[in-house]
């Protein structure tokens, strides 16, 4: 274990290097920590050294804890989470008290962290236990504690230091938002000390620690007469702080993130006590987060398998086949959209449309977002001229000439679609690869107008595409592996998160999501209060409600959508209740937010008044309403039970992308990890008998799959069937 080494120098200063050989970005391990320990004491134990400095022998100084060890340790049980907590602290402690006497708080040796870039999570919170805090220059390094966005906090002693140092107010977008700065805001919020150039790190903090008194050892926690700044939580000033950030908290989090509410509860109840028990009592909330279900779910999700499908954990093996020049046909929303983000993404792009006009407008789209950067300070006018000149917005497909990857984005029509695909074939070279950004059209079919239908995929973008991350990649009966590859590794260029699925109606995101709005609106047929179905949505961690949702993406594409349907299943098609309602709002020209009107009313700049009263004057509200539960499960069955449907019928081959692609396609409860790990906490077991009352209530559409009711007999979760995870014992 070489993750540390330490090396004094002829003027008795120890340098703690920390680089962990066999990776980029420095993590933190349990070994590795007890070596920085060992390295602590011997360099305090040796009488020719006078201080330490810690550092990095990377550019950047560390990524946090290694999150695999974190996702891990809720099977050590939770006594062994809490011992290791402790342990952290006592190691904390002892560079913080750094020798010194308790009594006269003196005799201690300085101890310097220098930071050359990055330092997040444990990364920053092994610092904040050190004496002074140097930084790089550095204006790409981000600062910060992200724990909460993955479902934990800091449980190394970063919550109890940070609300200390900066005040419960000031800590506050640090702890619960996870708000990363570059060093000089770092430096300007006080999260550290000083900023200096890169090349006078190592030598001012060097400065630093062979000048520093006695009284510079001393945190202000372990001073005489310590305050914490704006006010303890029993006090006056203090009090409106807790009270506001339990307000945030809840309405941020709905109550369903155990995480937030932990990390207010270790800072309220830490900032009342002595320091070394509030660091025992931000243990013990850490240890109860860590074997809450969900952290070690978000964990796996949002950083695990996150991560691994981004590596192209499903990526078909093939030469590189990075994207040179990409043609967009279509500058509408959608291909303005994905122009933005490939020329973003430093590849050239060919912004095809019908008229002149309409092209320009796509790219005028990329000029837009590149503006409100600049006025932001995000984005410098060579950024912009930079991205601007890659684009080529024209109606002449002669253009597309050496162009490696097409992607087709015109009007949802087959006709019209069949149209480009002839006419973008007869421009291209016979390597292109083809992709549609259809939402709805299976691709096998689209495929028909192709002479290269193994070449022809489906990439399937989410709205705005600027802003949502997930790509869904959808493989056609025909489709060969290097339109795969090369559908993956553009995704990887433009820096978004892919799913591999096969191609069927509505292919995976659409295909669950459908059923959550139609399952709400099915709810207001029935006399459900539309408030209950809202409200209940969000308190079990949907963004939005399915009424909402469905305003947001427009009642006449849900029309759209039902025909569409209703014409391709016959007499199958389970929705004619949904219909009617959907139908007759469309009729009443009540389209959703862009009509300012829908099952919301809206005021005359489209901002949300609250839900329309007319809706009860047709669809009267029942005297009895079903339970906040009850409308839980049937929002939340009829999007996971089509999960598994999708994972049966072979459309999803991989559970981690039916997790990753629902939470960040569609925003499915990220406290659960996604809809298969939502399964796993609550139990196959537990998940039929739901079904079964929820069938014997509502009708087959909540028949548990074969799938499900076999995984409940066996005792078998998804993550021991299909993800590798071994039983519990
Ligand atoms: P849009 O109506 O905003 O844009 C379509 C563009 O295609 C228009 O600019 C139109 O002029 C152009 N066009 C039409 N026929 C053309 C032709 N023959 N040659 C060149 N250009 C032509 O539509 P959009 O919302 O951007 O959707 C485009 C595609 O993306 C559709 O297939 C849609 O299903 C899919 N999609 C949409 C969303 C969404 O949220 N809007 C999400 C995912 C996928």
């Amino acid at each position: 274990m070489t993750d540390f080494t330490m090396t004094t120098d002829q003027d008795g200063v120890a340098t703690i290097i920390w680089d962990v050989k066999s990776k980029s970005m420095n993590v933190m391990s349990t070994e590795a920590f007890t070596l920085l320990s060992d390295l602590v004491d011997t360099a305090l134990a040796d009488a020719g050294v006078k201080g330490i400095i810690l550092t990095s022998g990377k550019k950047d100084f560390a990524g946090g804890m290694d999150l695999k060890v974190i996702a891990q340790m809720r099977a050590c049980g939770a006594q062994a989470i809490f011992d290791s907590l402790m342990g952290i602290h006592k190691v904390m402690r002892k560079i913080e008290r750094a020798g010194m006497d308790p009594k006269t708080q003196k005799g201690g040796k300085p101890i310097a962290a220098a930071l050359p870039g990055t330092a997040l999570g444990i990364g920053l919170e092994l610092p904040l236990s050190c004496h002074r805090i140097f930084a790089a220059d550095n204006p790409k390094a981000k600062i910060g504690l992200p724990e909460i966005m993955v479902g934990i906090f800091p449980g190394a002693g970063g919550t109890t230091r940070l609300s200390r140092k900066l005040g419960a107010m000031m800590a506050a977008p640090f702890l619960l938002e996870g708000k990363l700065v570059d060093p000089k805001s770092a430096k300007a919020s006080g999260l550290i000390d000083e900023v200096v150039a890169p090349e006078d790190l190592m030598k001012r903090a060097k400065e630093w620690v062979l000048a520093a008194a006695d009284a510079d050892l001393v945190k202000p926690w372990d001073a005489k007469g310590y305050k914490m700044p704006g006010g303890a939580p029993y006090s006056a000033p203090g009090f409106p702080t807790f009270v506001g950030a339990s307000a945030m908290v809840h309405g941020k989090t709905m109550g369903v993130y155990p995480a937030a509410q932990a990390l207010l509860a270790a800072v309220y109840e830490g900032a009342l006590v002595p320091f070394d028990t509030a660091l025992k009592i931000e243990a013990r909330h850490f240890t109860s987060v860590l074997m809450n279900p969900s952290s070690a779910a978000m964990i796996r999700s949002l950083f695990i398998n996150k991560e691994a499908l981004e590596k192209g954990a499903n990526r078909p093996a093939a030469p590189d086949q990075s994207v040179k020049k990409l043609g967009v046909i279509g500058a509408g929303m959608m291909g303005a959209g994905i122009a933005y983000v490939s020329a973003l993404a430093g590849i050239e792009v060919v912004l095809i449309d019908a008229s002149q006009e309409a092209a320009d407008r796509g790219k005028a789209h990329s000029e837009g977002i590149l503006d409100k950067g600049m006025k932001r300070g995000t984005v410098t006018a060579e950024k912009k001229a930079e991205v601007l000149v890659r684009i080529t917005a024209t109606t002449d497909y002669a253009a597309l000439k050496g162009a490696d990857l097409i992607v087709e984005a015109v009007f949802e029509d087959p006709k019209v679609k069949a149209e480009v695909t002839a006419k973008v074939e007869a421009a291209t070279g016979a390597d292109c690869i083809y992709a549609t950004n259809t939402s709805t059209l299976p691709i096998s079919g689209l495929a028909g107008a192709s002479t290269r239908p193994q070449q022809f995929i489906g990439i399937h973008f989410f709205s705005p595409v600027d802003k949502m991350n997930l790509v869904e990649i959808i493989r056609g009966e025909k489709t060969g592996d290097i339109a795969v590859a090369k559908a993956l590794d553009f995704v990887r260029q433009i820096r978004k998160t892919p799913i591999v699925v096969n191609d069927a109606r509505f292919f995976y995101a659409n295909r669950c999501i459908i059923p959550y709005i139609n399952e709400g609106i099915r709810m207001v047929a029935e006399g459900v209060e539309p408030a209950l179905i809202e409200n209940a949505a969000k308190l079990v961690g949907m963004p939005l409600g399915p009424l909402q949702l469905v305003d947001e993406t427009s009642i006449d594409l849900g029309v759209k959508i039902a025909k569409a349907t209703k014409a391709a299943m016959g007499a199958d098609y389970p929705d004619e209740a949904v219909d009617k309602v959907l139908f007759w709002m469309a009729d009443a020209g009540r389209m959703g937010r862009k009509s300012k009107s829908g099952f919301y009313a809206y005021d005359e700049k489209g901002d949300r008044l609250g839900l329309w009263d007319g809706l009860a004057a047709k669809y009267p509200r029942d005297k009895m309403q079903p339970s906040l539960a009850d409308v839980q499960h049937r929002l939340l069955f009829a999007q996971v039970l089509e999960a598994v449907r999708a994972l049966e019928d072979g459309v999803l081959t991989d559970i981690r992308e039916g997790d990753v692609g629902a939470i960040l396609g569609w925003g499915f409860a990220p406290w659960s990890g996604g809809p298969f790990s939502w399964l796993d906490i609550i139990g196959a077991a537990r998940a039929v008998e739901i079904c079964r009352g929820l069938t014997a209530q509502f009708g087959p559409r909540f028949h548990a799959p074969a799938l499900l009711r076999e995984m409940a007999e066996k005792g078998e979760t998804f993550y021991t069937r299909f993800g590798g995870e071994k039983k519990a014992a």
